[in-house]
């Protein structure tokens, strides 16, 4: 399997490509520096989950459109077998189980994150929603200065188009799923 870098990075250089984006343009619409792009097309960096989603916002394109290759029609998909994206040193672990799908709009993420953690995350394009079911533990949400606390079992749904944090207040590790929702 190829690794992840050598992936986003070929994924990358083809949806810049395919828009006729200079490298400079690039830089200046996603608000990534024009040496990280070059060296993330080449394979060379392991991009935080943050300059990731900037780099999807710029393109408007899914966040699984620059980390996943063409899938199957069928995918059976074992956690174990793929490798998280991470942030905040390890405490954040994102999973891609589904990648974004032109058809159905959706992407699909398991998400794990370590006791008394927090991933902050940037607005995406206007109209995303995320649906956010917690499998283990507890997840606060917070969205416009507002705090929903999910308990395992339970789910949220929410405009995703502003900030928001993903927050786990307990001594135990949290797990669980986000479906995003692109409208366009
Ligand atoms: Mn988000």
């Amino acid at each position: 399997m190829e690794q992840l870098p050598r992936k986003i990075g070929k994924n990358l250089y083809r949806i810049r490509k395919s828009r006729g984006l200079s490298l400079d343009k690039l830089a200046e619409i996603t608000g990534v520096s024009k040496a990280m792009l070059g060296q993330m097309e080449r394979g060379e960096s392991n991009p935080t989950i943050t300059t990731l989603w900037k780099i999807s916002n710029g393109l408007r394109v899914s966040f699984s459109s620059l980390i996943e290759e063409q899938s199957p029609s069928v995918s059976v998909v074992s956690l174990q077998e793929i490798s998280p994206l991470m942030e905040e040193a390890g405490e954040y672990k994102v999973y891609p189980l589904f990648p974004f799908d032109q058809e159905k709009k959706f992407e699909i993420f398991h998400i794990e994150l370590a006791p008394r953690s927090s991933h902050f995350s940037d607005a995406h394009h206007p109209g995303v929603e995320e649906y956010v079911i917690v499998s283990d533990g507890t997840m606060e949400i917070e969205i416009d200065e507002e705090v929903y606390p999910i308990h395992k079992g339970n789910a949220i749904r929410f405009p995703a188009d502003r900030p928001h944090i993903y927050r786990n207040p307990a001594p135990s590790q949290t797990r669980g799923y986000i479906l995003i929702y692109y409208p366009t």
